[in-house]
């Protein structure tokens, strides 16, 4: 993890403060008339001087984009939350762009992909052509949340920004930022590529709001490269389409079925149909009965 700006900011208020009244009585101490510091005075002093400068989450709420709408900071994993906003009650007001720097199109080019369902999985974001190496543009101002490496989505930022929404730039040849970044809108926060689970150099690019997947065509118009309007107001509308993907769906085994081409058909794991029913991957599947797959 790499809390880097928030460190120094804080080194800055508290520690460095600290660390100055911690030095000050250390060279008092030297300064004492035929005294020598004594170890275990100087070892005291830097655990101390250490431990001041130890950053702590909570006291660096001020430095993370939209802490108090989603009061978590998770640098390890893409998906970390575990919120459902079909049933939300309220509009939720977004700002999108106060002025014509506040937003930047991640990228310019054909929509290959777009979103909704694609067979049985439903695509959680638009897929852009591009080509590896084209410099891959942050929408809005943010703080980086994750840069790493994912199986499927391969080279991957999140950034977090400053109007609550995150958004994910996926299948990177190249990061060109790491967690804990500041980024502005249209910063390069990658190269295009065709890493993780992809065929051919694409972008794909995704929109979330508390990790509830966001149809990117409501905020952006990518034949223009710009903002479909100044302001997002999110309501349960946005997230009915997830009401149908959540769904307790099932399937009846017939003859030659195995749990892998079940998996397969239905655009999903083995594993995961395991965890639904409380299966092993090597139990047999028992013609007629009926078995979860979402
Ligand atoms: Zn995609």
């Amino acid at each position: 993890m790499n809390y880097t700006i928030p460190f120094i900011l804080l080194l800055g208020l508290f520690g460095g403060a600290q660390f100055a009244h911690a030095q000050k009585e250390l060279i008092s101490e030297i300064e004492s008339p035929g005294d020598v510091p004594d170890e275990a005075v100087v070892d005291a002093l830097s655990a101390e001087a250490e431990a001041a400068a130890v950053w702590d989450i909570n006291d660096s709420l001020n430095y993370i984009p939209a802490f108090d709408e989603y009061c978590d900071w998770n640098s390890d994993r893409v998906h970390p939350y575990k919120y459902t906003l079909t049933e939300m009650t309220d509009t939720i007001v977004i700002p999108l762009a106060y002025d014509s720097c506040s937003f930047a199109a991640p990228f310019i080019g054909r929509k290959t992909s777009d979103f909704g369902y694609r067979r049985y999985r439903h695509h959680y974001g638009v897929d852009i052509k591009l080509y590896t190496g084209d410099p891959v543009l942050n929408a809005f101002d943010g703080v980086v949340r994750v840069a790493k490496y994912d199986g499927d989505y391969g080279r991957v930022v999140v950034v977090r920004h400053n109007n609550g929404l995150e958004t994910l730039y996926a299948h990177l040849s190249e990061l060109k930022v790491k967690e804990g970044d500041w980024v502005d809108a249209g910063k390069a926060v990658g190269l295009g590529g065709n890493t993780g689970r992809s065929t051919g150099s694409h972008l794909h690019f995704e929109v979330r709001y508390l990790g509830e997947p966001i149809n990117p065509n409501e905020i952006i118009d990518w034949e223009l490269g710009m903002l479909c309007s100044d302001t997002l107001l999110l309501n349960a509308d946005h997230f009915e389409y997830l009401k149908e993907i959540r769904k307790r769906k099932y399937h009846r085994i017939r003859r030659g079925d195995t749990l892998s081409g079940i998996a397969r058909r239905y655009g999903t794991t083995v594993g995961r149909i395991c965890r639904l029913n409380g299966m092993r991957s090597t139990s047999t599947l028992r013609i007629g009965k009926t078995i979860r797959y979402n």
